[in-house]
């Protein structure tokens, strides 16, 4: 008996393993726990090839949490922010800065076009008081690929800094701070690092990190007060998520065992190929563009049917053993299908199964 396989990232599906690893209660204040801290912070500070001028912080609570801090504590209270949005995390981005009372503007692609460096040129150009833009490397509501690169170049040859919500590609795609200009890269242990939910963290420049403080809205999700207790005490400043951090080093010890992130993004790339391959053959289209999809999550089209509910297609899909995940889009009926987490070829096509049968069951076979 395995649980279901969860194509919902994330929560994702995670290997015995890194479960296991939770088996064990640890004290915060223990030696042993901040040598744990330290050594999951310092391992984060690698995966963006991070010298002596990153540092990383971690943070308690879903990944929005992270981002939260890391806008409210990096955007001066006199900055501008830019996001670039093309689906819900941009949307998020952009409504957590104007709730914390900051000054923000959106620049919207829609939901099916990615970020368009010229257009983002164009925008900086005409307003110098835009301070910091935000970017989703891998929008999750529909998997559309942000062209990072361009993005990071426009906005550094505009002399402006970078924020980028990573959460969904950190560990997968390609990000090092060797070769890209940014502020801050966010993202949490539950995704492309195939951790359990329960912490986010920030890779920071400790240049941009040192300046924010006091720019802070909130006591807790204030990095720049959990960094410096960090460095003071070794401890996370209020109760960590002990089980979490265990899970995600030991996530992190699979994750090098396996090849690191091009081995990881190799065995998504196959997971996504082979996903789209079934759904083709079940007469099911997948949204996007083969250009702008990432290999993390595929939207698709649900069948062009009047009888068509997800909700039914939902549970049975669950009843052969595969959880997916509704769409995002406001404008047509889609659900979504994660390609990442602790799965391969096996589960994939143990999802196609499952898709497959569900369709012929309620009459909406092709
Ligand atoms: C998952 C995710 C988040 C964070 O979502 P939570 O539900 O708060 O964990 C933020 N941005 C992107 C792009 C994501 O994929």
């Amino acid at each position: 008996m395995r649980d279901p396989i969860l194509l919902t990232p994330g929560p994702l599906t995670t290997s015995l393993a890194t479960r296991t690893a939770m088996l064990h209660d640890r004290g915060s204040w223990d030696s042993d726990f901040n040598a744990m801290t330290a050594d999951l912070c310092r391992r984060l500070e690698a995966l963006v090839d991070g010298g002596d001028d990153i540092v990383c912080v971690p943070l308690q609570g879903s990944g929005s949490f992270a981002v939260e801090a890391a806008i409210g504590t990096l955007l001066p209270r006199d900055g501008k922010l830019l996001v670039l949005a093309n689906g819900a995390y941009g949307q998020r981005m952009a409504q957590l800065a104007e709730v914390m009372g900051r000054a923000v503007v959106t620049l919207d692609f829609g939901e099916t076009a990615p970020v368009d460096p010229q257009r983002l040129a164009e925008v900086l150009a005409r307003d110098p008081s835009i301070s910091h833009v935000g970017v989703i490397y891998c929008e999750t509501s529909t998997g559309i690929l942000n062209p990072l690169d361009a993005i990071a170049d426009v906005v550094d040859r505009a002399g402006r800094r970078l924020i980028i919500d990573a959460m969904s590609a950190l560990g997968a795609l390609p990000l090092s701070a060797a070769n890209l200009a940014f502020d801050a890269v966010i993202a949490s242990g539950n995704k492309c690092l195939e951790g359990v939910p329960g912490m986010g963290f920030v890779l920071a420049r400790r240049d941009a990190l040192a300046a924010g403080e006091g720019n802070s809205h909130s006591l807790s999700l204030d990095l720049h007060a959990q960094w410096r207790y960090l460095q003071r005490t070794g401890q996370w400043r209020f109760t960590p998520p002990t089980h979490v951090v265990a899970a995600l080093l030991a996530a992190l010890d699979q994750f090098d065992a396996e090849g690191g992130r091009p081995a990881r993004l190799a065995r998504y790339r196959a997971n996504c190929a082979a996903l789209l391959d079934g759904l083709h053959a079940l007469g099911l289209q997948s949204f996007l563009p083969a250009d702008i999809q990432a290999p993390i999550i595929v939207t698709v089209k649900a069948p062009a049917r009047p009888d068509w509910h997800f909700d039914t297609f939902y549970q049975r899909v669950k009843a052969h053993g595969v959880v997916l995940y509704p769409g995002k889009l406001t404008k047509i009926e889609t659900f979504r299908i994660g390609c990442i987490g602790a799965i391969g070829r096996t589960e994939i096509d143990m999802a196609i199964d499952a898709i497959g049968r569900a369709l012929a069951e309620t009459g909406l076979a092709v």
